[in-house]
């Protein structure tokens, strides 16, 4: 069990689970779509998520994260899992009014505290294989994502090998794998919780921003 800190980077997929492709009125890409979010937005285990009075919808999207450990470029999938230090749990938090307005998404996923990640990182050989783990998104108990890794379009090895062609992965970095359907809202008050089963359970509260 590897403590979580803060990556130098953070890679995010876009509508890498076809249902919640559809519920926002898109398709599958053809190849894995990423964006990055900044290492200044992480906040851990029971950090308050603060919502900016930029954006009248917050949304939570739950993912599996994936944290590298060692220096992959151009890797393969085959010697994907050997460059992984383990998972932990993201949520991906996104201002969606803003990100349907905006031309990029830096700003509706960028917000200070808008990604939560933890509480810990567990290897992959306290997991069971990639492809069983599954993730949960709950607010106020009551579940509102369940995705599993097999659901994914493009699956994780697939996603870190072709990251690897673009940009040097370094130990640290963080991949969020993308979210499954039932994304939604938070409101101040909250308490949003991302739990993947053998990796543990990230619980924030929400906060509104003091002016
Ligand atoms: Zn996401």
């Amino acid at each position: 069990m590897t403590r979580v800190r803060r990556p130098g980077k953070i890679v995010c997929v876009g509508r890498n689970y076809l249902a919640h492709a559809e519920e926002l009125g898109n398709v599958v890409p053809e190849r894995p779509l990423l964006f990055l979010k900044p290492p200044s937005a992480v906040v851990y285990h029971g950090e308050p998520i603060i919502l900016p009075t930029q954006s009248q919808r917050v949304e939570h999207e739950g993912e599996i994260g994936v944290v590298i450990g060692a220096t992959l470029r151009h890797i393969d999938q085959a010697q994907a899992a050997a460059g992984i230090a383990g998972i932990t749990c993201v949520n991906d938090v996104t201002a969606r009014d803003l990100q349907r307005t905006d031309q990029q998404w830096t700003r509706a996923k960028g917000f200070d505290t808008f990604c939560p990640m933890g509480p810990r990182v567990v290897p992959l050989e306290a997991l069971p294989p990639l492809g069983e783990l599954e993730v949960v998104c709950r607010v106020n108990g009551a579940t509102r994502q369940h995705g599993h890794a097999r659901d994914m379009a493009f699956d994780i090895p697939t996603l870190v090998a072709y990251i690897s062609t673009i940009m040097t992965l370094e130990p640290g970095d963080l991949v969020a794998t993308g979210t499954p359907a039932g994304v939604g809202p938070l409101m101040a008050g909250d308490q949003v919780e991302v739990e993947i089963p053998d990796v543990g359970l990230l619980r924030n509260p929400v906060r509104e921003a003091r002016a």
